[in-house]
């Protein structure tokens, strides 16, 4: 058989939907104005840089990820707040988490259930685990449509539900009774999936002590750290136990987790920021709101997203411009000529507005 033969029979063996699909798309953005992935813009001061160096540099990294991950996770279930009988896991990433969620439940015939727009990676998880998706959209407004949720929710009978609170692209939160209603008319799990937590004003820790069902997933991405690749998922001790069998037994390396107990140990450093990013938030918003043409959708995250007349043609223009945001227009009927604007520094925010005038003149 020739090399190409080969080759050929190999891919024929890769499921035709994977196969069809494409990868998560991550956009180049060397040197530009980073405003698309809901990062922290602030790093380190010189000096806790510095430290963590030291505390990395003292890792022994020839051992398995072993006392390290179980310190983080102890850290982290105290820094949230986990109320008592519940449990913890980690995760590479909320995004690992997800897909440990999607295999957990992955029986034959089994549906997920999201409003949407929403996090891409409920559906593209839940596809891959050869599970059902269920998108119910929101309303015009953004708010959960109650009713079609409900009605969704018995007809289809959802294995699991995800709410992201905030929600990803539209940053708002859900109606606490009407979140109440769906938790309670949910047949299984449901995960409200708090990534934004650090800029809302409010969570649904508490609402753990009354919902045996209910998981709470959290990250360190949006904290600070993205790229060291840290998820939490809390909840009662038996629905967490058995998500953690399939979790893959060393996914927290020694040194992320050397660097998310660095981190949590300034925890105050990263509270600074989120206060800051918040402040900007608001600055951004008015700035936004008052530029003809333009709406901005109310957010309790750190995005914002905008309305504008003509969004792919905005978005190649700020790129055009150094600035890189998200074109989220072609992810959804709902979001038609919307662009979602992280909020960054008081620096890259004005650079953001300074070229958005330019690309709407
Ligand atoms: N949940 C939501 C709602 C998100 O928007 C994201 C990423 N943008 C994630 C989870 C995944 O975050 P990570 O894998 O970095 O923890």
């Amino acid at each position: 058989m020739s090399p190409n033969q080969a080759l050929i029979q190999a891919l024929a063996q890769i499921r035709d939907d994977v196969r069809a699909a494409h990868a998560y798309p991550v956009a180049s953005s060397a040197g530009m104005v980073k405003l698309d992935v809901m990062e922290n813009p602030f790093r380190l001061s010189p000096e806790l840089q510095a430290q963590l160096g030291q505390r990395l540099g003292a890792v022994a990294i020839n051992r398995y990820p072993a006392e390290g991950t179980q310190r983080l996770a102890a850290a982290l279930a105290a820094y949230a707040g986990m109320p008592a009988g519940c449990a913890i896991t980690l995760g590479n990433g909320s995004d690992e988490l997800i897909t440990l969620l999607s295999m957990a439940v992955s029986k034959p015939g089994a549906c997920v259930l999201s409003p949407e727009p929403s996090f891409v990676m409920y559906e593209m998880s839940a596809r891959y685990q050869g599970l059902k998706y269920v998108g119910v959209p929101l309303r015009e407004d953004f708010e959960l449509d109650g009713p079609a949720l409900l009605a969704a929710i018995h007809l289809h009978q959802p294995a699991l539900i995800y709410l992201a609170y905030p929600n990803n692209p539209t940053g708002n939160l859900w109606d606490e009774a009407l979140v109440e209603q769906i938790i309670q008319a949910a047949p299984g799990l449901v995960v409200m999936d708090e990534a934004y937590q650090p800029f809302a004003e409010r969570d649904s820790m508490a609402l753990l002590a009354r919902y045996p069902q209910l998981l709470l997933m959290r990250t360190m991405s949006k904290f600070g750290l993205a790229g060291v690749r840290i998820g939490y998922l809390i909840g009662q001790q038996a629905l967490v136990a058995e998500v953690d069998k399939l979790r893959p037994p060393f996914n927290i390396s020694v040194l992320n987790a050397e660097a998310g107990l660095f981190a949590l140990e300034h925890a105050e450093v990263y509270a600074a920021q989120a206060a800051e990013l918040r402040a900007q938030r608001e600055t951004l918003f008015k700035a936004l709101q008052a530029m003809p043409g333009v709406q901005p959708f109310p957010s309790q995250g750190n995005m914002i997203l905008t309305r504008v007349p003509d969004a792919p043609a905005t978005f190649a223009a700020l790129k055009a411009r150094g600035v890189l945001v998200k074109n989220s227009s072609a992810a959804h009927p709902l979001l038609r000529n919307c662009l979602r604007i992280t909020v960054g520094t008081v620096d890259e925010n004005q650079a953001l507005l300074a070229a958005l005038k330019e690309s709407l003149a």
